[in-house]
């Protein structure tokens, strides 16, 4: 079964998601459970986290069809001690939430080593960030998500997401998220059936796909190796729709969270659609 949706609206509270979801005709969504660009945020009021429950039931969303973000302030890989700190408060934040609203992932973008320490010691600092939180949390799945490679971020090599993995001392809760458009923006190859058989290929060898918890759906302005993170209606794009048509038709991408983050949220009906006629023709 294909899960398939769109990052979502919280605006009014989280419990406004659900409804959000159903309105583009998802049976996955993913959300923010708090403003992403601020540090600060008032805890989750009971009614908010009751009504949030109550309506995932009525419309029979489980935990393995939602993938929570986190702030896109937190760097888990820090240089700087301070900071890191207030980064790993923040993200233990975000693992309560998820844990108080029956959610068992959260998706985060790994961190930036910001040019003052070497990558390998800030993929340690991210590998340490997630055993300190995995210890004081239950349920709660790290997933990792792979990035453009702008900047200073890490995480766009398969090999980063291998060797955080590989740090992390409770295997069964960290996982990994794939961005179709960080992935070829980090110089994977998508752009024709191909070419995503052989990167998912070397994705298995490298990580494997035991590890994977979700994905993001999305196109690319950009080309492949360009490393920069610019998102663009399915089929728009550089990448095209056979990429999308592959991961439709291949059991393992089945069961977790398939998440459009497309630039023009009008089309997320249509997108969805489109992916659901694609899955449709997986055991035909
Ligand atoms: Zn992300
Ligand atoms: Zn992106």
């Amino acid at each position: 079964m294909k899960y398939i949706g769109a990052h979502v609206s919280a605006s009014g509270g989280v419990h406004h998601c659900i409804d959000n979801a159903l309105a583009i005709g998802a049976n996955a969504f993913a959300l923010f459970t708090k403003n992403q660009r601020r540090w600060q945020a008032n805890p989750l009021e009971s009614k908010v986290i009751d009504q949030f429950r109550r309506r995932c039931e009525a419309a029979n969303f489980s935990a393995a069809q939602i993938l929570p973000h986190d702030s896109y302030l937190i760097n888990l890989g820090h240089p700087d001690a301070e900071a890191l700190t207030k980064s790993r408060d923040a993200f233990l934040d975000e693992m309560q939430r998820c844990e108080q609203l029956g959610l068992t992932l959260l998706n985060f973008h790994p961190g930036s080593h910001l040019n003052q320490i070497d990558p390998e010691a800030c993929l340690d600092r991210i590998a340490e960030s997630i055993n300190i939180t995995l210890e004081k949390t239950q349920g709660v799945t790290a997933v990792i998500e792979n990035t453009a490679g702008q900047g200073t971020n890490l995480g766009y090599r398969f090999e980063h997401l291998a060797q955080i993995i590989d740090k992390v001392e409770d295997k069964s809760r960290v996982g990994v998220c794939l961005d179709t458009c960080h992935t070829f923006a980090a110089g994977y190859d998508l752009a024709s059936t191909a070419a995503a058989q052989a990167t998912f290929a070397e994705f298995e060898q490298v990580v494997g796909f035991e590890y994977l918890r979700g994905m993001h759906l999305n196109d690319a302005k950009v080309t492949c190796g360009s490393r920069v993170d610019r998102h663009h209606s399915l089929g728009q794009g550089h990448i095209g729709w056979d990429c999308f048509a592959f991961i439709m038709q291949d059991a393992r991408f089945d069961g977790m969270p398939l998440v459009l983050e497309t630039i023009d949220e009008t089309i997320w009906p249509d997108e969805i659609q489109a992916l659901r006629q694609l899955a449709a023709k997986q055991n035909a």
